[in-house]
């Protein structure tokens, strides 16, 4: 049997496909390469497609036998669904939509999905938990709410089992060097402080210094990609043993400032990494830290690489390789 993988050219989605391949497991991947990389496909067969291409999810299910689906692929820039909220109904929810349809129609039963911290909004308290009120602050987090919703009603009407992975922040880059984070437009911090020591920005913008936090600015949760990718792995081996439909934080559980990332950086990169202090972003809440017990206790994960200078060395040691990230493939892929 084998899974299909949408959105497996990017992020955390090829990193995702290197621990399938690590544990023996034949994947398929689909994607439109339109924010993904040719480079960071690791498996064949590869579609380049439109997860939306309902006659082309027939063809993959019909050519394959599928017995679980990781759907990574959405679009997720929190700050342009809110100027553009339809194009995310449409790539997320349409897509989602249309992918759960196809499953349901060639006896697929199986879904891993990529959600976010992003559907819990301004949080009433910290560590977050799965049961923690979910009011997303953006239409990016709402789509994702709806397309949990999609699978909630779907389990119930057709049998079909998910499991949610509500990510915090991705970061870090494969061990083995190969794959890393190349986002156009990149809006993480952490890539977005080490391109400050590659010399491809001059500063690093903190949005703010006045927030209830001990140095005054904003605390995340970063999770490394690889933690991310293991969960994947053990979230379809759930499914495949019959323990049910659920829905997972994954963080690390370690809150981290503005400052302290950018702190680590200068330690591990040896360069100066220039701050502006400017005024606060709308929208952003003071600590975002997830409880990541439930996974633990459930899933059996155990994250590797939770010390965030081991994170931020794993991304360093990419950037520095890949200074223009996969910048051949982006020739090819912006035709
Ligand atoms: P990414 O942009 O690197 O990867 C998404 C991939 O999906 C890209 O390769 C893109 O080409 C493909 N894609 C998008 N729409 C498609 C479509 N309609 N048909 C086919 N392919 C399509 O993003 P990422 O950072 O790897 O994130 C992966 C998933 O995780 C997304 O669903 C995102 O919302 C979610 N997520 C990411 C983070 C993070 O920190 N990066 C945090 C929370 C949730």
């Amino acid at each position: 049997m084998a899974i299909l993988v949408t959105g497996g050219a990017g992020y955390i989605g090829s990193h995702t496909v290197a621990e399938l391949l690590d544990r023996g497991e034949k994947v398929i991947i689909l994607d439109s390469l339109k924010k993904g990389h040719h480079a960071a496909v690791l498996a064949e067969p590869f579609y380049q497609g439109d997860v939306r291409d309902q006659d082309l999810l027939k063809r993959i299910f019909s050519e394959h036998e599928v017995d679980a689906v990781l759907h990574f692929a959405a679009d997720s820039l929190v700050g342009e669904s809110v100027q553009d909220p339809l194009k995310y109904y449409d790539n997320n929810v349409v897509s989602a939509q249309r992918l759960l349809t196809a499953m349901v129609e060639h006896g697929v039963k199986k879904i891993v999905f990529s959600s976010t911290a992003a559907v819990y909004g301004e949080p009433e308290q910290v560590p977050i938990e799965e049961h923690s009120p979910t009011r997303p602050a953006s239409p990016y987090g709402e789509t994702k709410r709806v397309i949990e919703k999609m699978m909630e009603w779907s389990e119930k009407a057709y049998g079909l089992e998910y499991i949610s992975l509500r990510y915090f922040n991705a970061a870090g880059a494969h061990p083995k060097g190969h794959i890393g984070e190349d986002h156009d437009p990149e809006t993480h911090l952490i890539p977005l402080v080490l391109q400050v020591a590659l010399g491809k920005r001059e500063a690093i913008s903190i949005f703010g210094d006045d927030y209830p936090t001990p140095d005054g600015t904003c605390i995340r949760d970063y999770i490394h990609v690889t933690d991310l990718a293991q969960a994947h792995w053990l979230a379809v081996d759930h499914l495949r043993r019959g323990k049910g439909s659920a829905i997972y934080n994954l963080g690390n559980g370690n809150g981290y400032s503005v400052k302290e990332v950018i702190d680590t950086a200068r330690k591990v990169t040896g360069h100066a990494i220039p701050a502006i202090m400017v005024p606060r972003r709308g929208g952003d809440p003071a600590v975002l830290i997830a409880s990541s017990g439930k996974a633990k206790r459930e899933l059996g994960w155990h994250p590797q690489y939770e010390k965030l200078e081991e994170i931020i060395r794993s991304a360093w040691e990419w950037h520095q390789s890949h200074p223009d990230g996969y910048q051949d493939v982006t020739v090819l892929t912006k035709k």
